[in-house]
């Protein structure tokens, strides 16, 4: 088994009928960004830069933060690498001060854009990192927890203005810096439309989609049996955002837990997704997957998929989706 999955890595992440497929990898340390090319990943599509800010009580500064993205860019040896502005806050607390400790409800408080956005010497320190290390590979930069068109824009200003500065010093920064939104807030999914056009591309978070979607939290365990992607809402909205950025051709990625979960390969494909961003420790067996699915025969599978009324419906689908060889 181990020896039959080892044989993938060299392997493209193709389906039976020719469909090429990007399996990117999520990556949390430097540590993950090595596995990550070890395996083939096509790049980094999330690299979370809280690990960074936690288990310590100083911020890092540019420098730090400079080097960290530098050596991420140079370890995947040009492919994309997708660095992630800080998502502190709700379940992520840090020590160093940033995120408050007073909120009732901090998964619906001071987290992610909006705590950067709060923090504007924080968030300008790590766009200034992030520009300074676009001269040294293929960096692209993904704001999270986005639930207006105003964040958006808010943060674009801010890196065109850090990319002025950091000009007029004399340091290299990229020509073009793609900049993607997470789509995480339902709101972000349902008017996707609205600002479409202020980004380059979408990774859609569903540990926290699904969690603000259904209203249940992704670490209660009493609420763990609703906390499901199997929800017919989820399903339907996936595949409204997959279709959202087909129509306007703004890539789309899933980077949430389920890109990396082989049981979920073969829905994730029927709904159109063909960039998946995993764990590299599950990389491997969801290539397998990949490769041993069919696209053309998934999509006419799919809108049976849509009609699902619950969550075993969705299952039953996902046993027919296996059977085909
Ligand atoms: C997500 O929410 O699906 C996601 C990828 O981000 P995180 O798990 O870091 O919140
Ligand atoms: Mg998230």
């Amino acid at each position: 088994e181990q020896r039959e999955l080892g044989r993938l890595r060299t392997k493209p992440s193709r389906t039976r009928d020719n469909v090429d497929i990007a399996l990117l990898a999520n990556a949390e340390s430097s540590e993950d960004v090595t596995q990550a090319h070890a395996l083939g990943a096509h790049g980094l599509g999330l690299y979370r830069t809280e690990f960074l800010f936690l288990q310590r009580n100083e911020l890092p500064d540019e420098q730090e933060q400079f080097e960290t993205y530098r050596d991420a860019a140079l370890g995947m040896s040009g492919r994309p690498v997708t660095i992630r502005t800080l998502d502190l806050g709700a379940d992520k607390a840090d020590r160093t001060g940033l995120t408050l400790s007073n909120e009732e409800n901090p998964a619906l408080g001071l987290r992610g854009v909006r705590l950067s956005l709060a923090r504007p010497k924080v968030a300008d320190t790590q766009l200034r990192a992030i520009l300074r290390a676009s001269a040294y590979g293929k960096l692209r930069i993904l704001i999270p927890m986005v639930s207006t068109r105003e964040e958006i824009l808010a943060v674009r200003r801010r890196l065109a203005k850090q990319a002025e500065l950091l000009r007029a010093e004399g340091h290299e920064v990229a020509e073009h810096i793609p900049f993607g939104a997470m789509i995480e807030v339902p709101a972000a999914a349902i008017a996707l439309e609205s600002f479409i056009d202020l980004v380059d591309f979408l990774s859609i978070g569903t540990n926290d989609l699904v969690q603000y979607l259904l209203a249940a939290d992704r670490n209660n365990e009493a609420v763990g049996e609703l906390y499901s992607p199997l929800h017919p809402a989820v399903v339907r909205l996936l595949a409204h955002i997959l279709r959202t950025g087909q129509a306007y051709n703004i890539p789309v990625a899933v980077c949430g837990e389920i890109a990396g979960d082989p049981l979920m390969t073969r829905l994730l494909l029927a709904l159109g997704l063909t960039e998946f961003s995993l764990h590299p420790g599950t990389l491997l067996e969801v290539r397998r997957a990949v490769r041993d699915s069919d696209l053309s025969v998934l999509q006419a599978m799919a809108p049976k998929l849509l009609q699902a009324r619950d969550r075993r419906g969705i299952e039953r689908w996902i046993e027919k989706a296996g059977l085909h060889r």
